[in-house]
């Protein structure tokens, strides 16, 4: 690879800004200060830096973001500010996008990645990725709420859901509810249909990865190794 398509590519410069860069000394290749941007290096084993900073190459991004209320899961939008305004330029210029969407008033664990591939997977209906949300709600539930939603509730539209687990808190107003798929407003849609409101909605796994508790709401890390071996379980 070029050594301007690995700055691009790591979203750190451009390939105007790294000739610049090369121009000024800023850049090295195993310790050497690179005399062209269209040098060829070895992406996976030379160290390459810039301004003095080792820069790993990473084939695929993958985030972990503690989504705050009033962002859209999406990776523009005219008027509404997306996910994608959190993070730092360096990462929004890797071609990072949600994987599923959460509502703008959703918040909680979203992954963000560049792996179209992984993502697709995930989504897949075949795939049946669990992902866990915590809600409560502005009425009591039904005490039998757990065996209609384990049987399969009918939506306000006729669609029967897929059995899911819901576990509720012990004044009904709130739990935990595990989905296998993801309809538009599910959640939303399901409590309605057992008679009430969601005041409040989190996602707190999806895919057994779980939301690091360390992260407030509109921060974000990177996926560890475990997490994302957890993912790679479903990769087709
Ligand atoms: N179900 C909902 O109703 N909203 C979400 O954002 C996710 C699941």
């Amino acid at each position: 690879m070029r050594l301007d398509r690995f700055f691009s590519d790591m979203g750190v410069l451009s390939r105007t800004e790294c000739k610049r860069a090369v121009r000024a000394g800023d850049v090295s290749v195993n310790g050497r200060t690179a005399q062209k941007s269209d040098t060829p290096v070895d992406e996976y084993n030379d160290v390459i830096c810039y301004k003095g900073e080792h820069i790993k190459y990473e084939r695929f991004t993958y985030i972990m973001l503690n989504k705050p209320a009033g962002y859209i899961s999406a990776t523009d939008d005219k008027r509404k500010k997306t996910v994608l305004d959190l993070l730092e330029p360096r990462l929004a210029a890797r071609g990072l996008f949600p994987c599923g969407r959460l509502d703008i008033d959703t918040t909680g664990l979203l992954i963000l990645t560049n792996d179209g591939q992984i993502a697709h997977a995930l989504l897949s209906p075949k795939h049946h990725a669990d992902k866990v949300y915590r809600f409560e709600c502005d009425a009591p539930l039904p005490s039998d709420s757990p065996e209609r939603v384990r049987e399969g509730l009918v939506l306000d539209d006729g669609y029967e859901c897929l059995s899911a687990d819901l576990f509720l808190d012990d004044d009904r107003t709130g739990g935990e509810i595990t989905l296998r798929e993801g309809k538009f407003h599910q959640i939303k849609r399901m409590v309605s249909a057992l008679g009430a409101g969601v005041t409040y909605l989190e996602r707190i796994e999806f895919a057994g990865v779980k939301l690091d508790s360390s992260l407030e709401r509109g921060e974000y890390r990177a996926l560890t190794e475990q997490e994302l071996a957890l993912l790679e379980k479903y990769r087709i």
